[in-house]
């Protein structure tokens, strides 16, 4: 039998808004994403790996920014 098990990024959305993006330089809409490492078996996350990250994806570029940069909306 093969076993096939590992780590995987999964995100989960937390919120939206709006964010100066600095690759596209311009006000972009953004997914506030909740970003965490499971460890997979089969592709099926089992158990979580450390700490879970925060993470401003633009709808834009696509590119995944620190949560810092939103600012107070
Ligand atoms: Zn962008």
């Amino acid at each position: 039998m093969i076993l096939f098990f590992g780590t995987r990024l999964r995100r989960r959305l937390l919120d939206t808004g709006t964010f100066r993006c600095p690759l596209c330089g311009v006000d972009r809409p953004y997914d506030h994403l909740e970003v965490r490492t499971w460890f997979h078996l089969f592709w099926v996350p089992v158990v979580p790996l450390g700490r879970p990250q925060e993470a401003l994806r633009c709808h834009g570029c696509g590119v995944e920014w620190p949560a810092g940069l939103a600012g107070p909306a």
